[in-house]
């Protein structure tokens, strides 16, 4: 097993174990009560922390893409309209994940629905938090570790350095998960969406199907059961577990952006872990909700409380100006 997914499976077990905690919001770990400072003193710390760090890991998040006008996912925004509108007005439901769980008629509207969401998310522009992120991290060396599968952060920089660790929009696997492969799913979503026109539904011989069992096919997303745990998978995982393991000794900075309550277990706490245990390194948290950091990490990072798209937009603009000589 990879180095980092043994980081996982550790706090997985902590998670299940202090289950109860973790539905509260809250977290088992023992969290600083220190005096955060002002806002602005948090951003030129974090423009400082940039500058220093030899090498940077960032973990991204859902409140990440939901910073940058991702909003349709979990409830009725005006995104959801636009983009789901059609199907919620006749299937009552709010926020994009709500209708990947609908109970559809029949097997092409729910592909009519599940053609809409990758779509939507794969023919999403860039968004800013992203192009600040890019622009930050320019001249750094630095990876990138996230459980987004709405493909930002691999149409944004080198897929080299994105580990996507809960899946991808771009891919289909077996629904009965009978094969180690995923495949290309964006041309099937492509002749799906232009079929269906502004019906909700698609043509049953579009409804994709397993290459080597005739099973559905299924987007390689965690989220909906039997998420594909295969070469790709691990690949992932090899990714992020090597590029870490090359950068010890290295001043580094885990910069943990937008992890929600119920997931701490891929990101957040694999990143506590490693800023406590290896000497060089510092840690942020930016999260709009719940901006937590451990008493055992307090003297090495920061969490800021506030809007991500705001905090990435000022960190970028301090490190243009300190460039600058001001
Ligand atoms: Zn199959």
């Amino acid at each position: 097993m990879t180095f980092y997914e043994q980081l996982v499976l550790q706090s997985q077990q902590s998670f299940q174990s202090n289950y109860p905690i973790y539905a509260q919001g809250k977290t088992p770990i023992k969290l600083s009560t220190k005096r955060q400072d002002s806002y602005e003193t948090q951003i030129e710390k974090f423009s400082q922390m940039i500058n220093e760090a030899e090498y940077i890991v960032i973990g991204g998040a859902s409140g990440l893409s939901a910073a940058g006008g991702g909003d349709f996912y979990y409830t009725d925004t005006p995104s959801f309209y636009e983009n789901f509108g059609k199907f919620s007005k006749k299937y009552v439901f709010k926020g994009a994940f709500a209708g990947m769980q609908y109970p559809f008629p029949n097997r092409e509207t729910y592909w009519g629905y599940l053609a809409t969401f990758l779509h939507t998310t794969l023919n999403a522009p860039i968004r800013q938090p992203y192009h600040d992120l890019a622009a930050i991290l320019n001249d750094k060396n630095f990876d990138i570790v996230t459980t987004n599968q709405d493909t930002q952060f691999i149409k944004t920089f080198d897929e080299d350095k994105v580990s996507e660790i809960q899946g991808d929009h771009r891919y289909f696997q077996c629904s009965n998960a009978c094969t180690d492969d995923v495949w290309d799913a964006t041309e099937s979503i492509e002749q799906m969406i232009e079929a269906m026109g502004d019906d909700t539904q698609i043509p049953t011989e579009l409804i994709p199907h397993c290459p080597h069992c005739g099973a559905e096919a299924f987007p390689w997303v965690r989220g909906y059961g039997n998420f594909l745990e295969g070469k790709k998978y691990q690949a992932e995982y090899t990714k992020i577990s090597n590029a870490l393991l090359k950068h010890q000794g290295a001043k580094t900075l885990f910069i943990e952006l937008g992890v929600g309550r119920m997931t701490p277990m891929f990101i957040q706490e694999p990143f506590w872990t490693l800023s406590y245990n290896l000497p060089n390194a510092n840690y942020i948290s930016v999260n709009r909700d719940n901006a937590f950091i451990p008493e055992q990490i307090e003297n090495k990072g920061l969490a800021i409380q506030n809007d991500i798209a705001k905090v990435l937009h000022d960190v970028r603009n301090q490190i243009v100006e300190i460039k600058n000589g001001k």
